[in-house]
């Protein structure tokens, strides 16, 4: 399905009625590559408030560093695991693979990667259990690293239905690259502002423009939706 083109130069417009709608984004607790990375395994289906738990637990019990959660005894680990949801040994086996990796590959230090190109550093995190293009880009905007504007699936939808791009039900990827073409000339500079556009776009598709009953007529951008439209 394609929806007609909205306004050129709109997704500034778009995000500043987010922000005043959200207030200034909450970004993750998690600071740095490895932290991000333990970040984004630290539960499965579950809410941030959730995935915020099982990270603390990490830090308060086990430590945050790769060295901390390699020697962690599984007994320590798979209890912090189980809050995380389903298949928790899957996730204790996620930690310590994602250690192993930064100690075996990176001498202990993920960090380096952040004086690499982007590229380079796109390619050592994917590397990591469940870290693929998108989550890559995030964690290294996230450390500040710009390049371009990583959407996961409730940015994607959101933009999707203001009239970025082009809806693929069969190919998600084929609708990523739509959406990314069609907001390429309209992001904003450098990484801060690029990853609050991330975290307004993926609370706002969390909070109202939900996948089933989007709620659009509490919508602060619903005048500017050609899905609401
Ligand atoms: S108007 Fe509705 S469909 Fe459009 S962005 Fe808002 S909630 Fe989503």
């Amino acid at each position: 399905m394609k929806l007609q083109p909205v306004l050129p130069g709109q997704l500034p417009v778009l995000l500043g009625e987010l922000r005043r709608h959200y207030g200034a984004p909450q970004f993750p607790p998690a600071r740095g590559a490895f932290q991000l990375v333990l970040w984004e395994n630290a539960c499965y289906l579950l809410p941030d408030e959730r995935r915020a738990q099982v990270f603390e637990g990490l830090r308060a019990q086990v430590g945050l560093s790769a060295e901390a959660i390699w020697k962690a005894p599984k007994e320590l680990l798979l209890p912090l695991a189980k809050l995380g949801g389903m298949r928790p040994e899957t996730r204790v086996f996620r930690w310590q693979e994602s250690a192993r990796i930064t100690l075996t590959q990176f001498d202990g230090d993920l960090e380096q990667i952040l004086a690499w190109p982007h590229p380079k550093a796109m390619k050592a995190l994917k590397l990591f259990p469940t870290i693929g293009d998108p989550g890559a880009a995030k964690i290294l905007l996230l450390c500040g690293m710009a390049a371009g504007l990583p959407l996961e699936s409730n940015g994607l939808r959101v933009l999707t239905r203001i009239g970025y791009g082009r809806v693929h039900l069969k190919n998600y990827g084929a609708m990523y690259h739509s959406v990314q073409e069609a907001i390429a000339p309209e992001l904003p500079e450098g990484a801060t502002a690029l990853a609050e556009a991330h975290v307004l776009l993926r609370e706002h598709g969390k909070s109202l423009c939900k996948t089933s009953g989007p709620a659009c007529g509490e919508c602060p951008v619903a005048g500017n939706c050609k899905f609401a439209a």
